[in-house]
């Protein structure tokens, strides 16, 4: 039991949820901040998880509320910064996604620069702010850590989300060097894996909705990786005292035509989309270095694992119905 007390931003996240979870098991103390404590679907399965009547303890904070993390903060040797919104679907990319992840990272940093006891933050990154960029990618091109997703190139192509995770990792490596924070970043693929919340996020959706009757598979190649390997490699960045810098965090790269030969694979007979949206060549896959994470002990389940965990709390969540006989 290491009793160490340690903060989670973005507890009632599919990924942060994950975090909770694992520290709990580990014997932490953990502060969660929660945007609404009064909103059962945010808060419930976080405060049934084993071990949090005695060490789990919920705090309000939001991103954009500048000093909100301080009360969570306070006393912590580790910060875990998760939140940040996720979706794809934007109106206003400013208001919605750039603000809250830059203003955020701003916000929690400056929170733990004020706060001696903080000896390590770990941020959740993502992919989208290291491989989107003019480099050409395809099978036999490995992405690692040395990679940046370039800001002009993400606003050119509107491809608001990644270019959020950027500007929000590009200003927290500004910040530690110039407050000397320790911080590490994750920077994982498209995450899935059982659910604890009871709200359907952004990257389950996406293998949710090939088992919903869709004729049509997007042309797309995303890594994928397991949310309970994503949060051991969060806790296992803060507790590895030489970690250091950005890890990534990919299982294996696939075009959404082999996700599919996969589920019709785990369920023979489930209606799945036939064809791909496009007649455009398939996007080509990529590799994803896995050297660096996997010194710090971390061992991957394989995708073909993980997409069967996360359709089985799909089902148990009823979020997907399949016929009675899958
Ligand atoms: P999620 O389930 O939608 O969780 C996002 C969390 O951010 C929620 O707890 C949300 O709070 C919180 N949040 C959003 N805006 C906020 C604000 N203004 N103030 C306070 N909290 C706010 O998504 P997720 O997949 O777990 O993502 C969590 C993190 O992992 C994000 O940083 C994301 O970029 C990163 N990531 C995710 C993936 C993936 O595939 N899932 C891959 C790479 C990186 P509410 O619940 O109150 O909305």
């Amino acid at each position: 039991m290491t009793g160490k007390l340690v903060c989670v931003t973005g507890a009632s996240g599919f990924v942060a949820s994950w975090i909770v979870k694992l520290l709990l098991n580990r014997g932490y103390v953990v502060r969660a901040t929660v945007r609404d404590l009064g909103n059962p679907d945010k808060t419930k399965h976080l405060s049934e998880l084993e071990g949090a009547n005695e060490r789990l303890h919920l705090v309000k904070a939001d991103l954009l509320d500048m000093g909100s993390f301080e009360a969570a903060i306070d006393s912590c040797e580790g910060v875990f910064h998760t939140a940040s919104p996720f979706y794809f679907d934007v109106k206003d990319p400013q208001a919605e996604l750039l603000e809250p992840a830059v203003t955020g990272v701003i916000n929690v940093l400056e929170a733990c620069a004020k706060t001696p006891s903080v000896k390590r933050v770990v941020i959740t990154s993502s992919i989208a702010a290291v491989a989107y960029n003019v480099r050409t990618r395809g099978p036999d091109v490995v992405v690692d850590e040395t990679w940046f997703s370039d800001p002009e190139y993400l606003r050119e192509q509107q491809n608001w989300y990644q270019l959020s995770k950027t500007l929000a990792e590009e200003t927290a490596w500004k910040m530690a060097k110039d407050k000397g924070i320790d911080i590490v970043t994750i920077n994982p693929g498209m995450v899935i894996g059982p659910l604890l919340q009871p709200t359907l996020n952004t990257s389950c959706a996406a293998i949710l909705q090939l088992m919903n009757g869709s004729s049509t598979y997007p042309n797309s190649s995303f890594g994928w990786v397991s949310v309970v390997d994503v949060a051991e490699a969060h806790i296992l960045a803060f507790e590895v005292p030489s970690a250091n810098g950005r890890y990534l965090l990919v299982d294996k790269t696939v075009h959404y035509s082999e996700i599919v030969m996969i589920l019709g694979k785990l369920y023979p007979g489930s209606s799945l989309p036939t064809k791909c949206v496009d007649d455009k060549p398939f996007v080509p896959t990529y590799k994803v270095s896995k050297e660096k994470v996997e010194k710090l002990g971390l061992e991957f389940t394989s995708i073909e694992e993980v997409i069967k965990q996360t359709i089985e709390s799909l089902k148990e969540k009823k979020m997907l119905k399949l016929e009675s006989n899958l």
